[in-house]
C-alpha cells in the first residue's frame, strides 16, 4: 500500500521530527541527512518532486549555544532557535549540494496561512522553487511565532504546507514505525495499525496509555495533520524515520508504517 502511493506520487512532502533528526548526543545527525539526501536525490532523478519539514532548529541551537541550554524565557528561547536555524539549514545545505542539489529555506506562521496574500505568494515560490529542481525546506518561523500565533508543531505545518503546495502524498517520519493500539513505548504488546481510514474512529478506540506521551503533541498532532491532508485528498504515511534508508525501504514495500486514506 505504502510503496503504491509513494509510486503513484510526483509531489511528496517529507516531514522530520526533532527526535528524527538529533543523534545521541543532542547534535544534528549529519550522516542521517546525508542518507536521506541520497535517497531523496534518487527519487528527483526518477521524476519525483519533494518539499521537507523540518524541525530541529532547537536542537541545532543547543549544540552551537550550549551554555544557553538553561534559559527556559521565551526570548532566549527564540534566539536560540534564530541560532539554530542557520546551523540546521548549513547542514541541509551541505548534504544536498554533495547531489548537486540546492535548498531554500521558507520560515513560515499560522498567520501566513490565514492571509490569502501571503497563502498566495508562498503557493507561488514554493512553485518556483520546485520547478527549478531546489529543494524547499519549511519549518516555523520561531523568531516571531509566540504562542497566540504558532502553529506549533511541524505535524500541522507539513499538512497545511501539503495542502497549500497540492502535494500528492505527506509522510510524518517520527520515531515509532506508526500508529498502534495503544502507546508502544509503555505496551510491548500494541499493535501497529497498517491502514487507518476512520481517524475519529481510531482516535475514540485506541489506548492513549501515558496521557503526557500522546496528550502534549505525539501522536495526536499527527492524527490531526493526517485528517487535515486528508480533507484535501491528500493520504499520509506515518513511519519510522531512523530505520534505514526509511525513504526507500518504505517505496520498496520493506518497511511498515500507519497509512491514513480515504
Ligand atoms: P516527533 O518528534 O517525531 O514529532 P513525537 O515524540 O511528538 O514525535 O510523537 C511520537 C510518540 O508518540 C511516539 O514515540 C510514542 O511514544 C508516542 N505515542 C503515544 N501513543 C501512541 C500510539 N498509540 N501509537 C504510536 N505512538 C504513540
Amino acid at each position: 500500500m505504502i510503496d503504491q502511493l509513494i509510486a503513484d506520487a510526483r509531489k511528496i512532502i517529507i516531514k522530520f521530527g526533532s527526535s528524527t533528526l538529533a543523534d545521541k548526543d543532542g547534535k544534528i545527525n549529519t550522516a542521517y541527512l546525508s542518507e536521506f539526501a541520497d535517497q531523496a536525490a534518487a527519487l528527483i532523478k526518477k521524476g519525483k518532486q519533494i518539499v521537507v519539514v523540518s524541525s530541529g532548529a532547537q536542537v541545532a541551537g543547543l549544540s552551537t549555544m550550549d551554555k544557553w541550554a538553561r534559559k527556559k524565557d521565551l526570548h532566549y528561547r527564540q534566539a536560540l532557535c534564530a541560532v539554530g536555524q542557520v546551523e540546521l539549514m548549513g547542514a541541509w545545505r551541505r548534504v544536498f549540494a554533495q547531489y548537486g542539489l540546492h535548498i531554500a529555506q521558507i520560515l513560515l506562521t499560522r498567520e501566513d496561512f490565514d492571509d490569502p496574500i501571503r497563502t498566495l505568494n508562498m503557493r507561488n515560490t514554493l512553485f518556483t522553487l520546485v520547478d527549478e529542481g531546489i529543494i524547499p525546506i519549511i519549518n516555523e518561523n520561531d523568531t516571531v511565532s509566540v504562542e497566540e500565533i504558532k502553529i506549533g508543531d511541524n505535524d500541522n505545518l507539513a499538512a497545511q504546507s501539503a495542502i497549500l503546495w497540492s502535494a500528492d502524498l505527506l509522510i510524518l517520519f517520527s520515531d515509532i514505525d506508526g500508529l498502534y493500539d495503544k502507546n508502544p513505548k509503555e505496551f510491548p504488546d500494541a499493535a501497529l495499525l497498517e491502514e487507518v481510514r476512520d481517524i475519529e474512529a481510531v482516535r475514540k478506540n485506541i489506548s492513549i496509555g501515558d496521557t503526557n506521551s500522546f496528550g502534549t503533541g505525539g501522536i495526536d498532532t499527527k492524527l490531526q495533520a493526517a485528517r487535515q491532508a486528508l480533507l484535501f485528498g491528500i493520504p499520509t504515511v506515518l513511519a519510522h524515520g531512523g530505520r534505514p534508508r526509511s525513504l526507500e525501504a518504505l517505496a520498496a514495500g520493506m518497511q511498515k508504517g500507519t497509512v491514513f486514506l480515504d
